[in-house]
């Protein structure tokens, strides 16, 4: 879940996430064949593919096995031996709400299947097959953001991640803070074109600057470009919600996040009116401040609050929403933990 810094990590940029207590667990046993057989507690139909890879991912039905499948062609890329396994997943990370279930199931089936087939595999690497993996289940040029956070998360920390270094440093989060996250009510569609649009546009431009990214950008080249505007404005506002975090400065920290929300929403174009009310009903009932998080299009608002009164604001936040509305909001009391790991037998 991204507390600040939304569509920068494809353009070489700064975020600012934590890895939160949701998770997806994948079981495996070998089985001795060249075959993968996967079920999803919850999940309709059984996936079979071929362990070495050979599977097109997007051929693949049911449409949810096409993240193992993916990952199992990233991997064979990466010299995974084609051994067979069966895998069961269970998982408790809300499905198409912008806190990235996919990437908790890409990064959990990638630790499985390297186990499974030996590969030692460093964490970046892992992260990097995940992301592959899930490009080629949808065809959604996604950055790497999310599975680098599942991967690095730290306990009671944020994470502020260079994504042109691939380096995060980890930003405690006080305990005067309270982080709150509810859904709209309205599934995020991918709209993986106005996605795959948003970012290539941000690349031509910076190809048009003579730069390798948006992150060499400054904001007097991008002026006059919402899009690259909102890329380098948004880095800003990371840097500088990640200094003022760890003293808790709610009123400092509050600000960045509706500012980011306000580009997110003008200069780049991925909130929907049920976002825009979920962030004003938050600041309404006492929120420091909210914004979307994710791609946007629908799906979740994180906010802040001061810790005590983090539940009550949360309660009367959503109470609000639904009675604006008419849209059912689910949300909760984020806390942060660490990544995800093998577990062992
Ligand atoms: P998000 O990542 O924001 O939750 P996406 O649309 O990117 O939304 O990914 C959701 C898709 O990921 C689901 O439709 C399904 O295909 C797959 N997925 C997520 N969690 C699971 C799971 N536990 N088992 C099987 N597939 C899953
Ligand atoms: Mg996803």
């Amino acid at each position: 879940m991204n507390l600040i810094g939304d569509h920068t990590d494809y353009h070489g940029g700064l975020v600012l996430p934590m890895a939160v207590d949701r998770s997806c667990a994948v079981r495996w046993v070998p089985n001795g064949g060249d075959r993968v057989r996967v079920r999803s507690e919850g999940m309709e139909g059984r996936v079979d593919v071929a362990a070495d890879g050979s599977d097109d991912p997007d051929q693949v039905d049911p449409p949810w096995g096409r993240f193992p499948a993916g990952v199992l062609r990233a991997l064979a890329g990466r010299g995974r031996a084609p051994a067979g396994f069966d895998a069961d997943i269970s998982s408790d990370v809300p499905v198409g709400s912008g806190l990235s279930s996919s990437s908790a199931l890409s990064v959990a089936f990638t630790l499985a299947a390297a186990g499974a087939g030996g590969l030692p595999i460093g964490t970046v690497e892992v992260a990097r097959a995940a992301l592959e993996g899930e490009v080629l289940a949808t065809g959604v040029p996604g950055g790497l953001m999310d599975q680098l956070t599942a991967l690095w998360g730290v306990a009671g920390h944020a994470l502020l991640i260079d994504c042109r270094e691939l380096s995060a440093r980890a930003v405690p989060l006080p305990e005067s803070v309270t982080v709150l996250v509810a859904h709209c009510g309205v599934p995020r569609t991918l709209a993986g074109s106005a996605y795959a649009q948003r970012r290539a546009a941000g690349e031509a431009t910076a190809r048009s600057l003579g730069l390798a990214s948006l992150r060499d950008a400054t904001a007097e080249q991008v002026a006059h470009d919402p899009i690259a505007r909102h890329v380098v404005a948004e880095n800003a506002r990371v840097a500088a919600f990640a200094d003022a975090l760890p003293s808790g400065e709610l009123g400092v920290l509050g600000a960045l996040m509706l500012e980011s929300h306000a580009s997110l929403r003008d200069d780049y174009r991925v909130s929907i009116p049920e976002l825009d009310a979920l962030v004003d009903a938050f600041v309404e009932e006492g929120a420091a401040g909210a914004r979307l998080t994710g791609a946007g299009f629908g799906g979740c608002v994180v906010a802040i609050a001061a810790a005590p009164s983090g539940q009550a604001v949360l309660d009367r936040a959503t109470e609000r929403y639904r009675a604006s509305t008419g849209r059912e909001p689910r949300g909760f009391v984020a806390r942060a933990v660490d990544g995800a790991r093998p577990l062992g037998a």
